[in-house]
């Protein structure tokens, strides 16, 4: 498989045709090997103007289609991806860095979302329906969609982008992370051998690509995920063209573990939680307080479960802990863990890179930090959690919402009430109880704060790519 990859050649899909990239290729790395394996195509911004030329000559049918119709395209594509899915799992793992049995259900979390998205249903609004008047709120498409995705979950992502787009009558333009491109053109490829050439367009490449993308005047909307200074700088590009908006940024989850629960019974799903694909998940618990009655006995279950952990390649048998997904990340993840430990933190397991060539750092528990260090007011986005003692649920509060950040949170205890009293108090888009990071196709999810704004899945967001248009008839007197 190794060989098939590294020889088989991506390409572009513009107007539902494979073309090669103007400024030539940019190389792809494997994580677990710290080296490329791949070259990916680099478009060139004719070609990006050629790819939105084309998502609107597709527009034009695309946005009279019913609804019968679309809804079969997304059933088609989603048909097309779990026909390849050990394929784009085997991509997925070689250029992000998961565990095998993690991109399986990545895939088949692209498969079960996209028949999700075709599920839903527009509403017709009837505001008003008197003898004189019938006023309807309609919604209609906006046009050509610029998705920008990052590199953590890259397959899932792009298809939470690309699908509620077309199932409201849009057409996109996509633009993979350059550090995680294959899947994505991958994917691309399989939804033109089911859809009109035009609906569906990728160029791959670099922020450059990106910021033609959310200055151009041919794009209606951008839906981004990915870092908030990222974020501040597509909406600054936008403004010249009024482009709608859904920002999904960067986050800084706080987790309160309440006075009295049960820390075996938790111990196991705020590990998963904190540590879900190496920690490089959006919403995944990245600061842990915890009562002081109860400080050492959580710090001792979570190393515990830590210490289950296989680290490896993805590909390789038992591996459940994979590497972090570049370089970039992979120093960060250092520095964070080695300023915490000159501030004077407990490093309970884990604290430093493993040698070689790959970008492997094992789970890392740090204790004995708080606010004011760097790993804990900065989002870490990897494989470390700091955990944090608290004295009162007020001051765990003020603390957990003293952040830049707003995207989720949670509280973990046995009394659903009083988790539930505090749960109100945090300043976030989603708030779990007894659990984290879990994402469904039919729950909005998005962020406040620095975390951005606008919301996906479900019909709201489902909404977010329309537009209203308002029916005012006025009835013929009898
Ligand atoms: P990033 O912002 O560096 O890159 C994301 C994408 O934006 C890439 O495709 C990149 O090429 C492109 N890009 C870079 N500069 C650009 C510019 N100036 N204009 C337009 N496009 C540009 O983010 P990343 O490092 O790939 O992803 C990690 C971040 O994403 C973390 O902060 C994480 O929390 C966040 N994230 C958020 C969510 C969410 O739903 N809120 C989900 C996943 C990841």
């Amino acid at each position: 498989m190794y060989e098939a990859l590294a020889k088989r050649t991506s390409t572009l899909v513009i107007d539902g045709r494979a073309v090669a990239g103007e400024r030539g290729t940019l190389p792809v790395i494997d994580p677990a090997l710290g080296e490329p394996f791949a070259e990916c195509p680099s478009a060139s911004s004719a070609q990006l103007d050629a790819a939105v030329a084309a998502a609107n000559r597709a527009f034009a049918q695309w946005q009279h289609s019913s609804c019968e119709e679309r809804r079969a395209l997304l059933l088609k594509i989603a048909d097309r991806i779990e026909h390849n899915a050990p394929e784009l799992a085997e991509i997925i793992v070689r250029e992000q860095g998961k565990p095998l049995a993690l991109a399986q259900m990545e895939v088949g979390g692209a498969v079960a979302w996209t028949r999700a998205t075709a599920a839903l249903e527009l509403p017709v609004e009837v505001i008003e329906d008197s003898p004189t008047k019938r006023i309807e709120l309609h919604r209609r498409p906006l046009g050509v969609v610029g998705s920008i995705t990052p590199w953590n979950w890259p397959l899932m992502i792009a298809v939470w982008h690309i699908m509620p787009a077309l199932r409201a009558g849009n057409t996109v333009v996509i633009k993979p992370s350059e550090l995680t491109p294959l899947n994505t053109l991958r994917l691309v490829e399989l939804i033109a051998e089911v859809a009109p050439p035009g609906l569906v367009n990728v160029v791959a490449g670099g922020s450059a690509i990106g910021r033609d993308m959310s200055g151009h005047a041919g794009i209606r909307k951008i839906v981004f995920t990915g870092s908030t200074p990222t974020g501040q700088d597509i909406m600054r590009n936008a403004a010249g063209t009024l482009k709608r908006l859904t920002l999904e940024l960067g986050g800084n989850d706080a987790g309160i573990v309440l006075p009295g629960a049960d820390i075996d019974a938790i111990a196991e799903g705020v590990f998963q939680s904190a540590f879900l694909n190496m920690g490089q998940t959006c919403a995944a618990l990245k600061r842990l307080y915890v009562h002081e009655s109860q400080y050492e006995q959580m710090c001792a279950r979570l190393v515990a479960v830590a210490a289950r952990q296989k680290v490896g390649n993805g590909l390789e048998e038992g591996v459940s802990f994979g590497p972090i997904q570049n370089r970039d990340q992979f120093e960060l993840v250092c520095e964070l863990v080695d300023d915490a430990r000159a501030a004077g933190a407990r490093i309970l397991c884990g604290g430093e890179p493993l040698p070689g060539k790959g970008y492997f750092y094992p789970p890392t528990i740090v204790a004995d930090v708080t606010d004011g260090t760097r790993l804990v007011d900065e989002e870490q986005f990897g494989p470390v959690l700091p955990v944090i003692r608290y004295a009162t649920v007020d001051e765990a509060v003020l603390r957990a919402n003293a952040s830049d950040n707003g995207l989720g949170g949670s509280v973990w205890s046995s009394d659903i009430e009083q988790a539930r009293a505090v749960a109100a108090r945090l300043e976030c888009g989603t708030v779990w109880i007894n659990g984290h990071a879990e994402v469904l196709p039919h729950c909005p999810f998005g962020g406040c704060k620095m975390s951005g704004f606008g919301v996906e899945f479900g019909l709201e967001g489902l909404l977010e790519y329309t537009r209203p248009q308002l029916f005012n008839i006025n009835r013929p007197a009898p």
